[in-house]
């Protein structure tokens, strides 16, 4: 089952009303800039909601880890293996601006903490809407979620289709790119790291 709870729907009354338009000069010239006639009607609006467009897609600045978990951190006994896998994630590469999107998976093994299951995406959701490189992306969950929640292990896998790959360039339509991040018992312990994987295929 796919998570996507955490994902604002565009037909929420919120949603147009993130960020002031500012810079929907600079969308008009490069409308301009590409040879199109911005004064035509398909377009009258389109600077303005290009601009609601991006900075929604960028929110993860104004975003941080430590609001977005609210709290929701428990004390708990037990030291089984937490696995949230099939996290919905839409980032930027930061080389074009293109989007990137595919899953998160997240698992670790909690000493005295444990973390409301929801809050995996939100976290995910801080680092992915912003300009990125999917390692990086990776590695930011993987460091935010260790701070929090100072588990024996954590680990992190997405599997993301870049469209800059898709779309130009090389043009490989069905590539995926798949990046991780172990750390503490997934690192260091091979069967730790094989249940995670196994339990994501
Ligand atoms: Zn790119």
């Amino acid at each position: 089952m796919r998570d996507t709870a955490h994902l604002l729907n565009p037909a929420d009354p919120d949603f147009d009303e993130i960020g002031e338009c500012s810079l929907d000069y600079l969308i008009t010239d490069l409308i301009t800039g590409l040879g199109e006639d911005v004064s035509r009607e398909g377009l009258l609006k389109t600077p303005q909601r290009v601009e609601r467009s991006l900075r929604f897609l960028t929110s993860g600045y104004q975003a941080n880890v430590e609001d977005v978990i609210n709290g929701a951190l428990f004390e708990a006994e037990g030291s089984e293996m937490v696995v949230v896998k099939d996290i919905e994630f839409y980032s930027l590469c930061e080389h074009h601006m293109l989007p990137f999107f595919g899953t998160a998976h997240i698992a670790y093994i909690p000493d005295k903490l444990i973390l409301g299951l929801s809050k995996f995406a939100r976290v995910a959701d801080v680092f992915a809407r912003r300009m990125q490189v999917q390692e990086r992306m990776t590695s930011q969950i993987a460091d935010a979620l260790e701070e929090v929640l100072k588990p024996k292990g954590l680990a992190v896998v997405t599997e993301a289709s870049h469209l800059c790959m898709m779309m130009r360039g090389v043009e490989k339509q069905g590539s995926s790119t798949r990046t991780s991040a172990m750390r503490g018992a997934f690192k260091d312990d091979a069967r730790t790291r094989q249940e995670f994987l196994e339990a994501i295929r």
